[in-house]
């Protein structure tokens, strides 16, 4: 128990944690591009808001969520997706009250209870986006073009947009009712949970993941069927631009996603040949979220990526990652003094934007080498008692196992030069970083 994580939860360790941070600098260098501000909302909030927000009939409500009672007896939930903490967000802080739209996104873990396998966990993380205050089928475009401009900048391939409409809540009335009509004479064939999703909001038998259920919807009639004329032109235009912007997408009628929240356009990246989990993002439109969540009616529209599946499908294509790693300088010190030496000299290098490290235990001059290598350090400084007295030390280039003797002052100097870099007028030099493949990382 005190050794193990609990189900369905990772640790991102050195040697993986390189690609999180390449693959999180992808993400927000792209979001800028596209105009989008980082927002970070609290890990809980109250349950009532993803009850109401995401909705009551979703697997994640109904089945996934993380609920517990604080000390005073309220009832908090671990967060399942980003959006209904961002509309709660915008309204608690007005951040609608200026100019429209508005646009952010978010990197965060998210929790669900759901059956861990191979790219589902229950501490996922997710990176989203939303934008309220723009109703308009050329953003819908956009911001699926943004998804692939980011998958494509990663290095994935073989990636299939699925696309829907899934109505305002006229169509949906229409398209409830044909669904009920449907499945009438099958009711008691359906799973427990969908017999009471049939009445209260049939559309998620759709998502449910039991076979028979998905059997008895395979033939249903498509929403599509029942889009009124506003949606209808809404939807054809999102493709127009699709079309123009040459994105090629999937018709998928069947697609409504597992959140009640969307209307009109549903969509869904899915990689192929990565597994069961292939879906490495998806989102929608969601035009009545802001006001059912007690705002002003405000149009609204997102989308959310799974970043463990994101570097699941890496893995599986196998794209290497242009992953950096930053070079390192080992400090080997002999005697009470050297000790005292290195400790100033590492400091001194840090300031110069080198990193440095020293050994702490006074071991002997094989180990402190040993470590240095260990820790592939380009050069290693050994500071002997001796040469310490005259105020010399010795330099060694690692690889080309070169040394030289300089004067302890001109180190710090001497260095920055060979590690290529200069110091920025603040100060805060910014040392060369050394390009690696990904697989070179993991050492
Ligand atoms: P959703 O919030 O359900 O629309 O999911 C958006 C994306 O998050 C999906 O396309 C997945 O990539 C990812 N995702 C959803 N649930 C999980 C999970 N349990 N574990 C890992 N990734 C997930």
């Amino acid at each position: 128990m005190l050794t193990t994580r609990p189900r369905g939860t990772n640790d991102l360790l050195p040697g993986e944690i390189e690609k999180w941070q390449y693959l999180e600098g992808v993400l927000r260098e792209v979001a800028e591009l596209y105009g989008y501000q980082e927002i970070r909302t609290p890990i809980f909030e109250h349950t009532e808001l993803f009850q109401r927000g995401v909705g009551e009939t979703t697997d994640i409500v109904e089945k996934e969520m993380y609920t517990f009672l604080d000390r005073s007896g309220r009832s908090l939930t671990l967060r399942p997706e980003g959006t209904a903490s961002t509309v709660r967000a915008l309204l608690e802080n007005k951040l609608h009250a200026g100019a429209l739209p508005v646009k952010f996104y978010y990197i965060a873990p998210m929790f669900r209870y759901d059956r861990p396998q191979a790219g589902r966990y229950r501490q996922f993380h997710q990176f989203g986006v939303e934008v309220f205050g723009a109703a308009e089928p050329g953003l819908d475009a956009e911001v699926i073009a943004m998804m692939l401009d980011i998958y494509g900048r990663l290095g994935l391939k073989d990636l299939r947009v699925e696309l829907n409409s899934v109505g305002c809540s006229d169509c949906r009335k229409v398209y409830r009712a044909a669904l009920q009509e449907h499945l009438k004479e099958k009711l008691l064939e359906l799973c427990p949970t969908c017999q009471g999703r049939y009445k209260k909001n049939p559309l998620r038998i759709f998502d449910c993941k039991s076979r028979q259920c998905q059997e008895l919807v395979a033939d249903a009639p498509t929403i599509t069927e029942s889009l009124c004329p506003a949606c209808r032109e809404h939807f054809s235009r999102v493709q127009e631009y699709l079309k123009e912007l040459q994105i090629p997408y999937h018709l998928n009628p069947y697609m409504v996603r597992g959140l009640d929240y969307y209307t009109r356009t549903a969509f869904e990246i899915v990689a192929e040949g990565i597994g069961a989990q292939s879906s490495i993002g998806g989102g929608g439109r969601y035009d009545n979220l802001v006001e059912e969540c007690g705002g002003p009616p405000l149009p609204g529209i997102g989308y959310a990526m799974g970043m463990e599946r994101i570097l699941l499908a890496l893995e599986k294509q196998q794209v290497k990652l242009p992953l950096s790693r930053r070079q390192t300088i080992f400090l080997a010190a002999l005697g009470k003094e050297a000790q005292k030496a290195a400790a100033v000299l590492a400091q001194e290098l840090r300031q110069r934007g080198l990193s440095a490290e020293w050994d702490y235990q006074g071991r002997s001059l094989k180990a402190q080498l040993k470590t240095a290598d260990r820790l592939g350090a380009v050069f290693t400084v050994i500071i002997g008692e001796e040469e310490l007295q005259k105020g010399t030390v010795l330099i060694r280039k690692m690889q080309e196992s070169r040394q030289e003797s300089l004067p302890l002052e001109q180190v710090g100097s001497y260095l920055e030069k060979e590690c290529g870099k200069g110091v920025s007028e603040d100060g805060a030099g910014t040392m060369e970083r050394e390009k690696t493949g990904a697989q070179d990382s993991k050492n």
